[in-house]
């Protein structure tokens, strides 16, 4: 009994009934399988390849996003998909990788122990103080336990609230380019290559930023807002094709609107924190 297909020639696919020809389904894409698959070798070696390279796939995805900016959607547009980790998932995991490196971070989350202070110039300062001091009275803590927990809080919802980032700046996108791909999943396959790579630059790259040149927070985004600048101009011209002046003008709209969700969004996470006890 060696390798042998459990399925005789002419065989149905047991995942949809097409009837089976060669090592794939030609309708689902299910794996044939054969009696020689269930030696404990062939399992073992099926697991650690199937690790192995998922790790590899990872990198090279990554080293196309951040190299040639907007040329992964491109290709993800095209049909040329096998090579690399899918959108939403490629997301997810530098998500996660994200945040195991940043329990808690200062860049995408407000914290209430600045805005106590006044170390930041939000427009709910005083608001943001007197909730937390009422806070602080009503459960008979001291102010900087309550701002303690508040920053624990919000650090959780803002973790969530990445994921309204992608819908929202495709939106826009969509609205700067609806001649070029009339359908939203289009802009959404672009926008969450893009974020992921936003999220990859704060992460692993702006750290180094901070380090280097010792900036603090409001110049700080200033700085980093700027450096993302080349990367939207390139990701958006090769994505979208048009020549470079409506390409810069449609960047720069990009970065304003961006900006601007991020302070609403800043803004928007006190309140929610404040307000949902
Ligand atoms: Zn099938």
């Amino acid at each position: 009994m060696t390798s042998q297909p459990i399925g005789t020639p002419g065989a149905e696919c047991p995942s949809c009934g097409t009837t089976l020809e060669g090592k794939f389904c030609s309708t689902c894409g299910e794996k044939r399988v054969f009696t020689a698959d269930f030696s404990f070798r062939k399992y073992l070696r099926e697991m650690f390849e199937h690790f192995t390279h998922f790790d590899s796939k990872l990198l090279r995805t990554l080293w196309l996003l951040v190299s040639k900016p907007g040329q992964l959607s491109v290709d993800y547009l095209g049909g040329k998909r096998k090579p690399y980790v899918a959108p939403l998932q490629l997301f997810i995991v530098v998500n996660i990788l994200f945040f195991l490196f940043y329990g808690q971070s200062d860049m995408l989350a407000p914290r209430f122990e600045y805005v106590y202070n006044g170390k930041t110039r939000d427009w709910s300062g005083q608001l943001v103080k007197d909730q937390i001091d009422t806070y602080a009275q009503e459960h008979n803590i001291s102010s900087p336990q309550a701002i303690e927990r508040m920053d624990e809080k919000i650090s959780r919802y803002t973790k969530a609230g990445l994921y309204f980032y992608i819908p929202l700046l495709a939106l826009a996108l969509m609205l700067l380019y609806y001649r070029k791909y009339p359908y939203y999943a289009c802009h959404l396959v672009f926008t969450t290559h893009w974020f992921t790579f936003f999220l990859f630059f704060f992460g692993f790259f702006a750290p180094l930023v901070v380090w280097t040149l010792k900036i603090k927070e409001a110049p700080l985004l200033m700085v980093l807002f700027s450096m993302l600048l080349p990367y939207v101009y390139l990701s958006q011209k090769r994505f979208y094709g048009q020549t470079w002046l409506p390409t810069a003008i449609k960047s720069a709209v990009f970065m304003i609107f961006l900006g601007f969700f991020y302070l609403v969004y800043r803004e928007f996470m006190l309140f929610l924190t404040l307000y949902f006890n």
